[in-house]
């Protein structure tokens, strides 16, 4: 049976990497498809990266409870998990994939119980987190401060997740995330 698989982690935690990693592993794993009303940027394609809705239809389908969540990211911007659109992946066989805020993670994982594994991606301290952020150099300090509240923030819902990967060594956190989805695949 197709299951999902859910990634949490406050940013400069380095999920991305990490999930853009196991991706390649021939484990069937696709990103869920997610619906915003913001406007597609570039070639993003209706049904591809997004499902894009007017803010009407995305209020529309609030009201009618289709969102397993959703969140208002940036003002007036709204993006959620439509659950008829996991279905259909799921019942298409594949392992779904959501790379997603700590609140959503929770809540998918609340509603499928145990066809679900839920990881957090830990950065090793805060301090190595605000270096993280430091170097990469997008953001401005007062940005990087932002970031810090949140991720401490984000840090305090990680006894809800299933599993806790600690991302200090970027080979032994891929490893022991391909292992322990390894596992929960073959159960
Ligand atoms: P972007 O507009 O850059 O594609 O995404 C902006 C933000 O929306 C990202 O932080 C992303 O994690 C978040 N996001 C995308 N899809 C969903 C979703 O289905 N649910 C929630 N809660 N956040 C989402």
């Amino acid at each position: 049976m197709s299951k999902l698989i859910i990634f949490s982690a406050p940013s400069g935690s380095g999920k991305s990497t990490i999930v853009n990693y196991l991706l390649q592993q021939n484990l069937n794993m696709h990103f869920s498809i997610s619906a915003t009303c913001r406007p597609p940027r570039g070639s993003e394609q209706h049904g591809v990266e997004y499902f894009f809705l007017s803010a009407e239809e995305f209020r529309q389908r609030i009201a009618a409870g289709d969102f397993l969540e959703y969140e208002e990211v940036y003002p007036g911007r709204f993006y959620g998990t439509l659950k008829e659109q996991v279905e259909r992946q799921l019942n298409e066989g594949q392992n779904v994939v959501f790379d997603i805020d700590v609140v959503g993670g929770c809540r998918i994982k609340e509603y499928y119980g145990d066809r679900a594994l839920s990881l957090f991606i830990q950065p090793p301290s805060v301090d190595e987190l605000r270096r993280r952020l430091v170097a990469r150099g997008t953001d401005t300090p007062e940005m990087i401060e932002g970031r810090i509240a949140k991720a401490e923030y984000e840090l305090s819902f990680a006894p809800r997740f299933d599993k806790i990967i600690v991302n200090d060594n970027l080979e032994c956190a891929q490893r022991e995330a391909l292992q322990a989805i390894k596992d929960f695949l073959s159960r």
